[in-house]
C-alpha cells in the first residue's frame, strides 16, 4: 500500500503555518486542531520546515516563558524528510524509525501535498496484516 491510498482516505489537507509567526501562535493552532505538528510553508506551499510539540517543549525548557514570542523559524526543523505519493507505507515507517520522528510531509513537484503521521501508517499497516491473516485462515479452512 502506498501513501496515495492513505491520502485518498484521510484527505490532503495539512495544517500549515508561516515561519514568522510566534511559538504562541503555533501552540494555539496545535491545541485548536488537536494535532502534534505543523508544516511550515511559504506562500507557494513549498515546505520550509516542521515544528512539532517536541520543538516547543525544547524551546520552553531552554528559554522559559520568553520562548512564546520567538518566531517559529528559530525553533523548527529545517531539514525535513519528505515522501512522495508512490512511497510505500513500509518505507514511511522505516523513515520514521530511522529519523525518530512521527510526521512525514508528502510533496509533489516541490509543493506540499499531504501529511502522513505515525498513527496513519500504523493503522494501515495493521489493516494490511489482518487482511493477510484472514486470507491465510480462509485458505487453510478451505483445504
Ligand atoms: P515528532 O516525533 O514528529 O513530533 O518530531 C520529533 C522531532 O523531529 C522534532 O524536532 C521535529 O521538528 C522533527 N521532525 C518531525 N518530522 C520530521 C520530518 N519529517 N523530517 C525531519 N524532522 C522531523
Amino acid at each position: 500500500m502506498t501513501v496515495a491510498r492513505i491520502l485518498a482516505e484521510k484527505g490532503r489537507t495539512v495544517v500549515t503555518v508561516q515561519p514568522d509567526r510566534s511559538l504562541a501562535d503555533a501552540i494555539h493552532l496545535l491545541a485548536e486542531k488537536g494535532i502534534g505538528a505543523l508544516v511550515v510553508t511559504d506562500a507557494a506551499q513549498s515546505v520550509l520546515g516542521i515544528l512539532s510539540e517536541r520543538d516547543i517543549m525544547r524551546a520552553l525548557a531552554s528559554l522559559g516563558a520568553g520562548a512564546m514570542d520567538a518566531p517559529i523559524a528559530s525553533h523548527m526543523t529545517a531539514n525535513v524528510t519528505t515522501c512522495r505519493r508512490d512511497t510505500t507505507i513500509e518505507e514511511v515507517m522505516h523513515l520514521m524509525t530511522e529519523g525518530r520522528f512521527r510526521h512525514v510531509p508528502v510533496c509533489e513537484e516541490g509543493k506540499l501535498a499531504g501529511l502522513v503521521s505515525i498513527g496513519d501508517a500504523v493503522k494501515r499497516r495493521i489493516a494490511t496484516v489482518e487482511a493477510e491473516h484472514q486470507a491465510m485462515r480462509d485458505y487453510i479452512t478451505m483445504a
